[in-house]
């Protein structure tokens, strides 16, 4: 009987994120979503055969995806200082936190886009051992990045062909679910500029293939134009920011049409990071202090505007968003990925349910999940989320998660964490 549950509420996720199905009850045995059915079917003698949850006036969705999170990391202002100064038992800690918070937030699949190996793995057991609660956990481990590269001090540096290779096959062998590679500079890093290519096409179509011949995804992080092109050139699947950044430092941005368009003819998805832009602006309305800018990028600011307006064209050429806040990053906290979707709806136009498709349905197939979870549909895994009010309506709403199902177990109740 404990394995044979049924949640009941108000308004519940059509199998598309399209549409409400009213005062519905999902199904669920054993982890998985059996059926969902109008409460009005649910036999009167129900409690006899199932537990039964009423969640009550909720909006019930699937559980959120985030593909980008760097879970040792603090979302504070001081994140870099602390990741590169504290011990790895400090940020264990920190991380088993981070994810814990992120699942109490709705978040039920979250992919780790860089951390420490001696972090992201053993965390990751610890979840599946039942040790600490986290969400589903995809991890890259380090990211593969150039000696002082982008984020170098979480990350393997390998600089050759040969040497990427080998990162790549490491990362395989430790666990690694996926490959994250450094396409260009971060802000994030003092000594990467963010305006320069850190490996030709050549290395990265190297690293995309070897990924590809163990079974695995790569994601590549990329600000600048050349890196984008680079990224397109060498079928990186998943191209992370998407920036367009003039390699010259007295310009501003590069932005190409063409190189938009095939990368929607090629598939390839694009992890904006905008949730991550807005919450930065809300915080600076409400007072706080701007981030001081990159060293590479202060002698010619770039207005946000100018990146969004570049994006929207990217989006009118095809290119389709998955949601990744960079978690962990200042300004990036782990219990706001419901951010990605405000911001789909607030600067691409989106309507609330395709923001809620892109956070959902559209992520899970990008991350290769779409027969696992993402989808109030039989036979997936049970991952549920749910907020109070409309979120179909106005989709702030996704902010206050009420309650969360993971693999058909509740572990958060009208707003009471469970774990
Ligand atoms: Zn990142």
């Amino acid at each position: 009987m404990p394995d044979r549950i049924v949640f009941k509420a108000r308004r519940v996720a059509n199998q598309d994120a399209s549409g409400w199905r009213p005062d519905h009850a999902v199904l669920v045995n054993d982890g998985r979503i059996e059926g969902v059915i109008p409460q009005s079917q649910l036999p009167a003698d129900i409690e006899s055969s199932r537990r039964v949850y009423d969640l009550g006036d909720v909006s019930l969705l699937p559980g959120l995806i985030d593909v980008h999170a760097h879970m040792h990391c603090s979302a504070t202002a001081d994140a870099y200082r602390l990741v590169t100064t504290e011990p790895v038992d400090q940020l264990l800690l920190r991380a088993a936190t981070n994810i814990r918070r992120s699942l109490l937030s709705g978040v039920t699949t979250l992919r780790d886009l860089g951390s420490r190996n001696e972090v992201a793995f053993p965390v990751r057991d610890a979840v599946r051992a039942g040790t600490i609660p986290g969400p589903r956990l995809l991890l890259t481990g380090t990211p593969v990045t150039t000696t002082a590269g982008h984020c170098h001090m979480f990350g393997s540096e390998a600089d050759t062909l040969e040497q990427v290779v080998t990162a790549v096959r490491r990362q395989k062998k430790l666990g690694a679910d996926c490959i994250k590679i450094m396409a260009t500079g971060g802000m994030f890093t003092p000594t990467a500029n963010p305006r320069s290519v850190q490996y030709p096409a050549e290395i990265l179509a190297a690293a995309a293939r070897e990924a590809e011949r163990l079974g695995m995804q790569i994601a590549a992080h990329t600000l600048s134009a050349q890196g984008v092109r680079n990224c397109v050139q060498a079928g990186i699947h998943h191209l992370v920011h998407a920036r367009w950044y003039h390699r010259d430092p007295q310009k501003g941005l590069d932005y190409d049409p063409v190189t938009a368009e095939r990368i929607a003819k090629n598939g390839q998805y694009v992890d904006c990071t905008f949730g991550h832009m807005l919450i930065g602006t809300e915080r600076e309305k409400a007072g706080a202090a701007p981030l001081k800018p990159h060293w590479s990028v202060a002698s010619t600011p770039v207005s946000n505007e100018e990146h969004v307006e570049n994006a929207r064209d990217m989006r009118r050429h095809g290119v389709v968003f998955i949601t990744g806040l960079d978690m962990g990053m200042s300004t990036a906290p782990f219990d706001q990925s419901s951010a990605n979707a405000r911001a789909l709806v607030r600067y691409f136009d989106y309507s609330p349910w395709e923001a809620i498709q892109a956070s959902t349905i559209v992520s899970s197939r990008a991350l290769g999940l779409a027969a696992v979870t993402g989808a109030l549909k039989p036979g997936l895994s049970a991952e549920l989320m749910s907020v109070r009010g409309d979120p179909a309506r106005d989709i702030d709403a996704l902010t206050g998660c009420v309650d969360v199902v993971l693999e058909g177990r509740p572990v958060k109740l009208g707003g009471t964490p469970l774990v």
